[in-house]
């Protein structure tokens, strides 16, 4: 303390460079993709300083395989590019380098310095710009979390560290650089990404750097829709939305963040439901299997369109234009949150919508219905449903026996057509919704 505040006083920068030998982390340079290795070996043919930097380098030191490479060097954007056959310059804000070789991308970032008194920010301490060139130090006191700011430079095989980001991996810790209420204010998404990589790596919270976010967690309000929806998805699509999840509640982030965890989680049916579904879209990423987000927010949302769809029902709409608001006004709402794209909630509408018909099992419908190319994605959806206790299970194999079979047996499967007549015929009597049949009670 002493130490930091002397430091301090003659303006040092108050964190230490460290560079730690290969045999002090076991991270050998044959564990970096080859092309990773060659950016950084070309780079400093030509002069400039070159290292793997963040999330590789975390992972490979815990062991998990990195989903990508960057890398962070002291060369310019315009002094990187002339230096590889197949490299683009991107982003405007901030100006990066994309260097292609075979079918892999890295990317290369200039040190980056964000100098917190002269950053723009907004008035709860939000950074809004950043964007100047800075050292290595400079460039590792910007980054989120210890575990994120390690460089790695393949030549040496030494790790550079300045925040103690390798004692942190060895003590299973996540912890913010610098005072965390503050970095939570430059960017309330840190607190998202803490639950996150916390859950994705089994660390821990660092008590301090988990304190405030109880506090903080209106500040999630202020992120534009776009980025919410983004981290969203990351985390929901980590392997580890469960886990994710229970630690958003634990560390009270879920509130206000998707609207629809505050009500869902709190009635049994719903949080059942949203469990199962979580449950199977994590298993199906740890096994690679392909994942639809807008049948995992079509489930996140469910209960929130099945409980204005029975509202409204009650207030004696007609079931399917009760169905169709109920969607609009649970779609209104969280859009203006998470920016959900339209392309998914066109899909989200059609797994919706399609669920009422699962009850119609008379006459040509049932035909219509595994006819259509959603049926499949609809038809996993009633099963989650009846999984969660929603829906009778009965129904869900009928539809699962109805999908396999000859035309035979599915004829014989159809049941008395006898509902709908009888509303035909009754044309002018109120419509009994369908709603309630498929609500719980
Ligand atoms: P993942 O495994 O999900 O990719 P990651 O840590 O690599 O995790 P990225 O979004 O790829 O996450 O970010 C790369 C690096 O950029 C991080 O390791 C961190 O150093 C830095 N970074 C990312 N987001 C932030 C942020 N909001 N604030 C500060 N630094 C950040
Ligand atoms: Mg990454």
């Amino acid at each position: 303390m002493i130490k930091r505040f002397i430091r301090r006083v003659l303006g040092l920068a108050d964190e230490q460079m460290q560079r730690v030998a290969r045999g002090e982390h076991g991270l050998a340079r044959a564990a970096i993709s080859p092309t990773a290795a060659k950016v950084c070996a070309v780079l400093r043919e030509a002069g400039f300083q070159a290292y793997v930097v963040g999330g590789a380098v975390r992972d490979l030191l815990l062991a998990i395989v990195p989903k990508d490479f960057d890398i962070a060097t002291d060369a310019r954007p315009e002094q990187v590019k002339p230096l590889f056959r197949r490299a683009l310059i991107i982003g405007r804000r901030f100006r990066l380098v994309h260097v292609m070789m075979g079918a892999e991308t890295v990317e290369v970032s200039t040190f980056r310095a964000a100098d917190p008194d002269t950053a723009e920010k907004d008035e709860h301490g939000r950074v809004l710009r950043d964007n100047v060139f800075g050292t290595q130090a400079e460039d590792a006191r910007r980054r989120d979390f210890t575990v994120n700011a390690l460089y790695y430079d393949p030549a040496t095989e030494e790790v550079v560290d300045f925040h103690g980001g390798l004692a942190d991996l060895k003590r299973r810790v996540l912890r913010v650089i610098g005072e965390p209420e503050t970095r939570y204010r430059e960017d309330p998404v840190r607190m998202l990404r803490a639950v996150r990589l916390a859950a994705k790596l089994g660390l821990t919270l660092d008590p301090a750097t988990r304190e405030p976010i109880r506090r903080l967690a209106p500040l999630m309000e202020r992120v534009p829709p776009a980025r919410l929806f983004d981290e969203m998805l990351k985390l929901l699509l980590s392997g580890h939305a469960s886990a994710c999840l229970r630690q958003l509640r634990e560390v009270g982030l879920h509130k206000g963040l998707l609207p629809l965890l505050d009500v869902i989680l709190e009635q049994p049916l719903g949080e059942r439901f949203v469990t199962l579904a979580l449950a199977q879209t994590d298993e199906r990423v740890l096994a690679e299997r392909p994942v639809s987000p807008a049948f995992l927010f079509a489930a996140l949302l469910w209960h929130e369109v099945l409980a204005a769809w029975k509202a409204r029902a009650a207030r004696g709409e007609r079931a399917i234009f009760a169905l169709e608001n109920a969607m609009d006004e649970v779609l209104d709402t969280q859009c203006a949150k998470l920016a959900i794209t339209r392309k998914l909630t066109a899909t989200m509408r059609e797994i919706w919508s399609m669920q009422p018909r699962f009850e119609l099992r008379s006459g040509s419908r049932p035909y219509r219905l595994v006819e259509s190319p959603r049926f499949r994605m609809a038809y996993d959806f009633l099963a989650l449903r009846a999984a969660s206790g929603e829906v009778p299970a009965e129904l869900e194999a009928w539809w699962r026996t109805f999908h396999a079979a000859d035309a035979e047996t599915r004829k014989a499967m159809l049941l008395p057509e006898t509902g709908p007549r009888k509303r035909r015929r009754r044309r002018r009597r109120k419509k009994q919704p369908a709603a309630p049949a498929a609500t719980p009670a």
